[in-house]
C-alpha cells in the first residue's frame, strides 16, 4: 500500500508535465494558426498584385484589414506607394475601397480620403480632386488639403479661387502666403494685359502689392503695359522701381528699355542702367544684354572695349566667344576663320549653361519661370552667374 502511494506521488510530476505539455501544445498551435493565417493572406494579396490582378489583390487586402485593424495602415502604405510609382488606377482603387467602407475608423477614412484626392490630382482629374479636398474641411487634414487644393487651382489657372484657398492656408497654418498671393494676382494682371484691359490689370496689380509690396513682377508688368501704351513717364518710373526692388529681373525687359529710351531720345541711359545693374548682379545674360545694347548705341569698337573690361573683371567662356566673334570682324582670313572656329567651340561648351536656374531645386532653363517647373515653387528662379 505504502509502495502504491509512493508510486502515485512519483507519477504526479509526470502528470503535471503532461498537462503542461498539452497546454503548451494548444498554445503553440493557436499561435501558429494566428501567425500563419495573416501572412498567408498578405502573400495571396501580393501574389495577385504581381500577377496584375489588382481587383483580387485589393479584395484580399480588404479581407486582411477586416480581420486585423492594423492592416489599414498596410493598405494606406500600399496605396501611396502605387501613386509614387505612377500606378494611379491601383492607388485610387485601394483608397476608394477604404473611403466606401463604414467599418473603417473615422480618422483612417479621412486619411484615405486625403490620399484619394491626391490620386485624382495626380491623374489630372482636377474637378474630382477639388471636390474631395474641399470635403476635408473641418478634419485633421484640412490645412494640408487646402494647400493641395490651391495647387490644383493653380494648374487650372483659377486664380480667384486659388487666392481664397491660399488665404485659408494662411489662416489655418499661420505661414505667410503673401509672395504666392501676389503671384496669383500678377497672373490675373497678365491675362488682363493680354486682353488689353489696363484698368483690370491695375486693379490686380494693386491687389498684388497689398500682398507683397516688394514684388518685382508688379513693376515689370506695369513697365510692359506702359511701354505698350506709350506712356513713357509711367514706364520709366516702373523701370527705376524695378531696378530698386529686383535688379536681376532687368534682363527680362531689355527690349522694353530700348523702346523707352529710344522714344525719349536718350539711348545712353539704356546702356548706363544695364551697366549699373550688371555691376551689381554679374549674370551671364546681363552681360550679353549689355554688349547687345552697347553694339547698338556705341558701335563695335566701344562694345569690344567694354567686353574686354568686363572679362578682365570676371572671366566668362560664353562672353569670350563673343569677343572672338567681334574680333574676327576686324581681321582678315585665315586669322578670322580660326577665331570664328574657336568661338564656335566655346559656344558649344557653354550651351549647357542656360540663362536661368532655380535656387531651390537647381532646374535650369533658357527662359524665366515665375513658378519653377521642377519643384513648383514660386519666385525661385534667378539669373545664372557668369561662366
Ligand atoms: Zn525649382
Amino acid at each position: 500500500m505504502t509502495t502504491g502511494i509512493d508510486a502515485w506521488w512519483l507519477l504526479l510530476p509526470l502528470a503535471f508535465f503532461a498537462l503542461g505539455w498539452f497546454a503548451a501544445r494548444i498554445d503553440i498551435r493557436y499561435v501558429l494558426r494566428e501567425a500563419r493565417s495573416l501572412p498567408a493572406q498578405y502573400f495571396r494579396g501580393l501574389n495577385y498584385l504581381l500577377r496584375q490582378e489588382q481587383d483580387k489583390a485589393v479584395e484580399s487586402f480588404v479581407d486582411i484589414s477586416r480581420r486585423d485593424p492594423h492592416a489599414l495602415d498596410l493598405q494606406l502604405a500600399l496605396g501611396s506607394l502605387f501613386r509614387q510609382q505612377g500606378k494611379i488606377a491601383e492607388a485610387t482603387r485601394i483608397h476608394r475601397s477604404m473611403v466606401d467602407r463604414h467599418d473603417v475608423p473615422k480618422e483612417k477614412r479621412e486619411l484615405a480620403q486625403f490620399e484619394l484626392a491626391q490620386d485624382y490630382h495626380a491623374a489630372g482629374l482636377f474637378d474630382r480632386a477639388e471636390a474631395v479636398y474641399e470635403s476635408l474641411r473641418g478634419t485633421a487634414y484640412e490645412a494640408e488639403a487646402e494647400a493641395k487644393l490651391a495647387s490644383v487651382l493653380e494648374q487650372e489657372k483659377e486664380w480667384a479661387k486659388a487666392v481664397r484657398a491660399r488665404e485659408r492656408v494662411e489662416r489655418l497654418t499661420g505661414a505667410p502666403q503673401g509672395a504666392i498671393l501676389a503671384n496669383y494676382r500678377c497672373e490675373e494682371a497678365e491675362a488682363a494685359l493680354l486682353r488689353g484691359d489696363r484698368a483690370a490689370m491695375e486693379t490686380a496689380l494693386a491687389q498684388a502689392l497689398s500682398h507683397n509690396r516688394n514684388s518685382g513682377r508688379v513693376r515689370l508688368l506695369r513697365l510692359r503695359a506702359a511701354v505698350k501704351a506709350q506712356d513713357w513717364a509711367t514706364a520709366e518710373a516702373a523701370l527705376l522701381d524695378l531696378e530698386r526692388v529686383q535688379p536681376e529681373l532687368i534682363v527680362l525687359v531689355a527690349d522694353e528699355m530700348e523702346t523707352l529710351y529710344s522714344a525719349l531720345g536718350q539711348p545712353g541711359r539704356w546702356l548706363d542702367q544695364l551697366s549699373a545693374v550688371q555691376s551689381e548682379t554679374r549674370s551671364s545674360l546681363g552681360l550679353t544684354r549689355l554688349i547687345d545694347a552697347s553694339l547698338k548705341v556705341e558701335g563695335r569698337a566701344a562694345a569690344l572695349e567694354r567686353l574686354k573690361r568686363a572679362l578682365a573683371d570676371q572671366p566668362s567662356a560664353r562672353e569670350a566667344a563673343r569677343w572672338l566673334e567681334l574680333e574676327a570682324e576686324l581681321h582678315g582670313e585665315p586669322a578670322a576663320k580660326t577665331m570664328r572656329e574657336v568661338a564656335n567651340l566655346l559656344r558649344r561648351a557653354t550651351d549647357r549653361t542656360p540663362g536661368f536656374h532655380c535656387r531651390n531645386c537647381g532646374f535650369q532653363a533658357p527662359r524665366y519661370y515665375w513658378k519653377c517647373p521642377g519643384c513648383n515653387q514660386w519666385d525661385r528662379f534667378t539669373t545664372t552667374p557668369l561662366s
